[in-house]
């Protein structure tokens, strides 16, 4: 069985980063007809966020990411949260122990410390230096007798090159000799990441391990592990970095992207257009087509095809891809999305009538073309939430040609005298003023959205006067003529 995971640490929200982890892992997993399992590595306590683990599942509910397995609907290698699984990592440290690839540290924090330092003094790259390689039974019982926690170290072998065949990043080897014997159990007898990965890996008997390249230098000695404990190492796929539009690395505090999935689930963008959007972060399909459904991305999603050079997040392109949904979707479900915007705003009450729902429904489908977001209804419609309409000079200037009190004039007419305030009926009267003024064009048409909107260019003009009312339209004419 082909079997992936995600396994971040729940230190907060899910990052875009994480996302595209996850997301190719589910691609793959469901491409191969394999298992795809979300595990938290929560080890390190001190980074915790107790509603790190609800947030990355629901993150990952919102982009479409469904599990099989998992701490919320469990699965036949729970569980599947690390310190709830601290007793089955015992046998593994002694199994170590035992064969001497492993040994206990009793160095203090301070006794590293002044390592480091004198390693840095003379020039050298600071790595432990291997003295609790061979203490003596003598000295071990003198440092217990101190009341010393060991922490267990694994034991590097001496002269190795650690090779292996990554999907993504071809071959990659590192020197034996570059790596300190590291630490696998803290002196409170909680695992290190870099243990408790390959046991749960081992455990969850995981195929092909997923995940972000700052992670590279882990796997050797992840490699290393395996080996000393006989078991199979699994495939590799490191992905390369995703970095600003600015090509620099991209930075949690970084504020021109948005970086949280809650955030675009905030702001009302579509699943679907941001699931689309991630999988071209280091993903390129084959032919031009860059617009794919989920199905469509299983079916076409190919780790040979990811790069090993960094993807570049472009908030542009989400944004266009992102329009590109929003445009084919139902207005109604864009209005659901804006609606809360328009609350939030202040713009609209907290219940609707119903005709004051549809006149939400209407106002969305008004800029649904234009929408890049749904929350940037709430700029887009001020116009229509305004008491007074501002002109700008342009405004002003179009204002005071001779033919606009005329065209305005006439209009006001039609409008007073309407029974119906509806689009056609909009039409009709405006044609009406045509043939009474003998303007056309421009001149007829530009002069009315200028006077009611403030504007030279919107979207549809007889759709926007009728969402603006018979009594909004008289009245702002009456206020400039
Ligand atoms: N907890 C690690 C992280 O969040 C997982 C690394 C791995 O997939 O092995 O980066």
């Amino acid at each position: 069985e082909f079997r992936v995971r995600y396994a971040p640490s729940p230190t907060g929200h899910l990052h875009i980063g994480g996302a595209r982890t996850a997301l190719f892992d589910y691609l793959i997993a469901r491409k191969q007809g394999g298992k795809f399992i979300v595990r938290f590595e929560d080890t390190d306590q001190t980074r915790h966020v107790e509603s790190g683990v609800d947030s990355q599942l629901n993150g990952l509910k919102w982009l479409g990411v469904d599990w099989d397995e998992s701490v919320d609907i469990g699965g036949p290698y729970g569980p599947y949260r690390q310190t709830e699984r601290l007793h089955l990592y015992q046998p593994f440290v002694d199994q170590l122990l035992e064969s001497g690839h492993a040994y206990r540290c009793y160095c203090s924090e301070a006794d590293l410390e002044k390592e480091r330092a004198e390693q840095e003094a003379a020039g050298q790259m600071p790595m432990y230096s291997g003295r609790c390689r061979h203490l003596t039974t003598e000295q071990i019982q003198a440092f217990e007798a101190e009341g010393r926690k060991p922490s267990i170290r694994f034991r590097v072998p001496e002269n190795r090159v650690i090779a292996f065949e990554d999907r993504i990043r071809e071959h990659v080897e590192f020197e034996s000799n570059g790596i300190g014997d590291f630490i696998i159990v803290r002196p409170d007898g909680i695992p290190t990441y870099n243990f408790a990965v390959i046991l749960d890996d081992h455990l969850m008997k995981i195929s092909l391990v997923i995940r972000g390249e700052e992670h590279l230098t882990n796997t050797p000695r992840q490699i290393m592990m395996y080996e000393a404990l006989g078991l199979p190492v699994p495939e590799f796929a490191h992905l390369a970095l995703i970095l600003n539009p600015d090509r620099k690395k991209m930075s949690k505090r970084d504020e021109s992207i948005i970086q949280f999935i809650e955030q675009y689930k905030e702001l009302g963008y579509l699943p679907e257009a941001v699931m689309n959007f991630i999988a071209l972060l280091g993903w390129s399909p084959k032919g031009e087509e860059e617009i794919f459904t989920k199905e469509e991305l299983i079916e076409q999603f190919d780790l040979d095809r990811v790069s090993k050079s960094p993807a570049v997040f472009d908030m542009d392109k989400l944004n266009w891809m992102n329009n590109l949904y929003i445009k084919k979707a139902d207005t109604a479900r864009i209005a659901k999305l804006a609606l809360p915007h328009l609350q939030k705003a202040g713009k609209l009450p907290e219940t609707l009538s119903p005709e004051q729902e549809q006149w939400v429904h209407e106002l969305v489908g008004l800029y649904q073309e234009q929408l890049r977001y749904a929350a940037e209804i709430v700029p887009l419609s001020e116009l229509f939430f305004r008491e007074d309409v501002s002109y700008d000079d342009e405004a002003k200037a179009m204002l005071a040609e001779e033919h606009a009190p005329i065209v305005l004039a006439s209009f006001l007419k039609q409008v007073e005298a309407a029974t119906e305030f509806t689009v056609d009926a909009l039409k009709a009267m405006i044609k009406a003023v045509q043939t009474e003024t003998g303007y056309k064009g421009k001149q007829l048409f530009m002069t009315i959205r200028v006077a009611l909107t403030g504007q030279m260019h919107g979207p549809d003009l007889n759709m926007t006067l009728h969402l603006l009312g018979k009594e909004t339209v008289a009245g702002r004419i009456k206020k400039l003529l």
